[in-house]
């Protein structure tokens, strides 16, 4: 049953929910600077063509794609951003004990620096905080590879190999890690809660995740702002603003209040 912002619902089983696993998507990092993809101002909806060019076979084959998303790389707001409070709510439900695992669609590194142990947090779309070699999988930091960037380079290659660089994260056309997947699937089916938040619930498999949850007895709640293809599956569909409704979640799931 869809029931949009219902916090007696929510009241119901909040606080009974030993086991929350959490998925987040780009709409989590609003708030902290980072554009979102699929929203009304999202990346790819302002610019089809970027989607077009951030794939892994034009990356690989046109060194003019590899230049430019360096360069937009280095420029990109996720260096000067910082956790908001909706990262801040998911380390008080840690802290508490409640939280299973936080699978994150974003690579933005911002639940770790929120605060979130690295142990509960599963990046299925990797991170761009490092840098790794397309031949040799040498991992780097991604700092020191911006370096160069601002040194001169404009498509540094691996210090070990001479291998070309990319971000440690997912392009389109490139599977997902399966050991990383096999752990978010897991983290959805030993759950009692499972909450998608910022998340259009289009790109599969994480979409899948909530059905995976559900169909082991999970109930689903769900904060975004547009509908998203899962809501009628939803015990509760919440539309507010992430940073104020996640945080009420969490204080009405931890008992500390509405
Ligand atoms: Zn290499």
């Amino acid at each position: 049953m869809l029931r949009v912002d219902a916090p007696q619902t929510l009241a119901e089983f909040l606080p009974g929910a030993a086991a929350i696993t959490v998925l987040t998507g780009a709409g989590i990092s609003t708030d902290s600077g980072i554009p979102d993809f699929r929203g009304p101002q999202g990346v790819w909806t302002m610019d089809p063509e970027a989607a077009e060019t951030a794939t892994i076979d034009a990356y690989v084959t046109v060194r003019e794609v590899r230049r430019r998303t360096w360069r937009s790389r280095r420029d990109s707001p996720v260096w000067d951003s910082e956790p908001n409070a909706a990262h801040a709510a998911l380390v008080e439900l840690e802290r508490a004990g409640r939280l299973r695992a936080l699978i994150t669609q974003n690579i933005d590194g911002l639940h770790q620096r929120a605060g979130t142990s690295a142990g509960k947090i599963i990046e299925i779309h990797g991170s761009m905080r490092e840098a790794v070699c397309l031949s040799c999988d040498l991992r780097t930091p991604m700092p020191e590879i911006l370096a160069r960037i601002d040194a001169g380079e404009d498509d540094p290659p691996c210090a070990a190999c001479g291998g070309i660089q990319k971000s440690a994260t997912i392009s389109f056309g490139q599977p997902l890690d399966r050991d990383v997947l096999d752990a978010a699937i897991t983290a959805a089916r030993s759950c009692d809660l499972f909450l998608a938040v910022g998340t259009s619930l289009t790109v599969q498999p994480a979409a899948g995740l909530c059905l995976e949850a559900v169909d082991h007895g999970a109930r689903l709640v769900i904060i975004n702002a547009e509908e998203t293809p899962y809501d009628d599956l939803a015990d509760a569909v919440l539309r507010q603003p992430i940073g104020e409704s996640l945080p009420r979640l969490a204080r009405i799931a931890l008992g500390t209040g509405r």
